[in-house]
């Protein structure tokens, strides 16, 4: 029996990300389209019991030792805590990315359910850049929740801040100082061709190169030696904190990439970039057997791509958006 989910290049997958819902509280401009998103009908999520179900699987079989809970919002799926309770109890390292608007009110729970660590999204420091960014003017609640986090005792606590060429190029020191003064790691992400509406090109990314020469202008930076995570870690030199950036467009990281993805109605994805799903809804849901949906896993990791190949001609971008994929 298999002990590895492993691919044709030899990647072993130990990384997974479930995205627990479709459903979100904010609608930004770079992963949702302003119109046209429909929520999926409740009866097409997976239910907890089935996504502890698939992910105990790959815990066991496979040494799956890493779980991001991720969506859409994932604090906005009832009773999440509970999920993370089952989780939790697998003994892997569990994290959450959100958009921080419900932390004030659940930060202690989640820490209490048995979440190891935060992620929270926030592009902007500026009320009305974020309002616009994010269509909803919930800066207030975001820097709120970030502190909730904090203090809920979430360590590391990062955020994360999608680069935008034009739209909030001008905050990366401002996010950097914000980073130091509040204790939290800032991870920066090449804005990438997930948004689903066609907004997204090249002119829009703000390359790691061009975010490393205006940070290290002001507060200059020691990478520190790369892992199978996706970002680049920088050392600010004086010692006071660390930045990553997520260079998925202009230095993509593929030949390391260990992960692994369910979306909420239970789609399996060998890339965040895939155009191909297994549909282990469908098994969860006939009565396969654990071997049924282990072979279907394998299946797809074996079929994984060599990279994705954006600004190539080949790239066909996925027809769903990054909230339905969980980023
Ligand atoms: N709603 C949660 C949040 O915003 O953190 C979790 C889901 S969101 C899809 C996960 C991450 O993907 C967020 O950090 C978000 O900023 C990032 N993201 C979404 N669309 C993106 C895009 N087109 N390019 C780069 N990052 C993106
Ligand atoms: Fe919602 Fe997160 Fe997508 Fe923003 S990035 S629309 S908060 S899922």
């Amino acid at each position: 029996m298999p002990t590895q989910l492993i691919d044709g290049f030899g990647r072993v997958h130990r990384d997974l990300r479930i995205a627990v819902t479709d459903r979100c509280n904010f609608r930004c401009t770079y992963c949702m389209p302003v119109e046209g998103m429909q929520w999926q009908p409740r009866s097409e999520i997976l239910t907890f019991e089935e996504i502890e179900r698939l992910a105990r699987l790959m815990v066991e079989r496979y040494g799956v030792d890493g779980i991001r809970l991720t969506g859409g919002e994932p604090t906005v799926r009832a009773r999440i805590t509970v999920l993370i309770e089952k989780l939790a109890a697998l003994g892997v390292d569990l994290s959450m990315t959100t958009n921080g608007t419900t932390l004030q009110a659940m930060a202690h729970d989640l820490r209490a359910a048995g979440l190891n660590r935060l992620n929270i999204s926030i592009d902007s420091l500026k009320r009305d850049r974020f309002a616009e960014i994010t269509r909803r003017d919930g800066l207030a609640e975001v820097l709120a929740g970030i502190d909730s986090a904090v203090h809920a005792g979430f360590d590391p606590v990062k955020l994360n801040v999608v680069v935008m060429a034009g739209v909030n190029d001008d905050e990366l020191v401002d996010f950097v100082d914000f980073g130091i003064d509040h204790g939290v790691e800032v991870r920066f992400i090449e804005f990438m061709p997930l948004d689903a509406s066609g907004g997204w090109n090249n002119d829009l990314v703000f390359t790691r190169q061009q975010i490393l020469d205006v940070i290290s202008e002001v507060h200059p930076l020691i990478e520190v030696e790369r892992t199978s995570a996706p970002a680049t870690r920088f050392r600010l030199a004086d010692g006071s904190g660390q930045i990553g950036v997520i260079s998925s467009v202009s230095e993509s990281f593929c030949t390391t990439c260990d992960r692994v993805r369910i979306t909420a109605d239970g789609q399996f994805r060998n890339c965040l970039f895939a155009n191909d799903e297994t549909d282990v809804r469908a098994l969860l849901r006939n009565g396969s057997t654990d071997d049924e949906l282990a072979a279907a896993l394998e299946r797809s990791v074996a079929a994984k791509w060599a990279g994705h190949e954006i600004n190539q001609v080949n790239f066909v971008r996925p027809s769903r958006s990054m909230s339905q994929i969980g980023g």
